[in-house]
């Protein structure tokens, strides 16, 4: 697949606010936030879109659930709750062909989204 800017955060090479990173994962506040908390949760090894994810990689996808978990605990906001979303493709708003999840705290979320 192409590179997208979030390969070259990855790599350092242009730069983000990163809140979190282990092996295989990397965490950094949205650009752009539509919440008072908005970090995107991205595997380091670059998956264009949730169709790509193959069985290999469901260790891989469940580690951004658990590390977007993880992290609104420790930031405090898990028990009032939060959302995660993974846009795919163009009917789901996908802007970055490389997978994200986003999670979204600090105020109510309205349902159903737009
Ligand atoms: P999506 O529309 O689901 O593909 O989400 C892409 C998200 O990436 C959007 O919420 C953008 O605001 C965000 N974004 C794009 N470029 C950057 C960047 N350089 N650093 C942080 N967030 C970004």
């Amino acid at each position: 697949m192409s590179d997208t800017i979030f390969s070259k955060i990855v790599r350092r090479e242009i730069p983000a606010d990163i809140v979190f990173e282990n092996d295989t994962v990397l965490a950094f506040r949205d650009l752009n936030p539509q919440a008072p908390v908005h970090v995107l949760f991205i595997p380091k090894e670059p998956i264009a879109t949730l169709n790509d994810v193959v069985p290999e990689q469901a260790e891989l996808a469940g580690q951004l659930m658990i590390a977007a978990a993880d992290y609104a605990k420790q930031e405090g906001f898990a028990e009032d709750g939060y959302r995660v979303v993974m846009n795919c493709n163009q009917h789901g708003g996908q802007s970055v062909y490389h997978i994200h999840l986003h999670l979204l705290g600090g105020r109510q979320m309205a349902w159903p989204p737009g």
